[in-house]
């Protein structure tokens, strides 16, 4: 049995036929295909939404320990939870 599919080569999400990993576009139905890049951006934006999300927890977490008047951790959620809200908006 001869493998002729290389590592390097991936399926069409379209139509399912083996294409090359570099392809712009399937050549056998036309669809285009994201690039590497592409693909990672859009994790590091869905990264982001988390991290935005984790932040916001956070940051309530940290409002919430002030009110009950825990000062110095309520400080470092807040502080930790806006930070993490900041990278979250810069990756996103
Ligand atoms: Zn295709």
């Amino acid at each position: 049995m001869i493998f002729f599919a290389r590592t390097t080569d991936m399926k069409c999400p379209r139509c399912g036929k083996i294409i090359t990993a570099a392809a712009a576009a399937c050549r056998h139905c036309g669809v285009r295909i994201a690039k590497p890049c592409e693909r990672i951006t859009r994790r590091m934006t869905a990264n982001g939404r988390i991290a935005m999300a984790c932040g916001g927890l956070l940051a309530f977490l940290g409002v919430v320990t002030l009110m009950a008047q825990a000062y110095p951790v309520g400080m470092l959620l807040a502080v930790i939870g806006i930070t993490f809200c900041v990278i979250g908006r810069m990756m996103s």
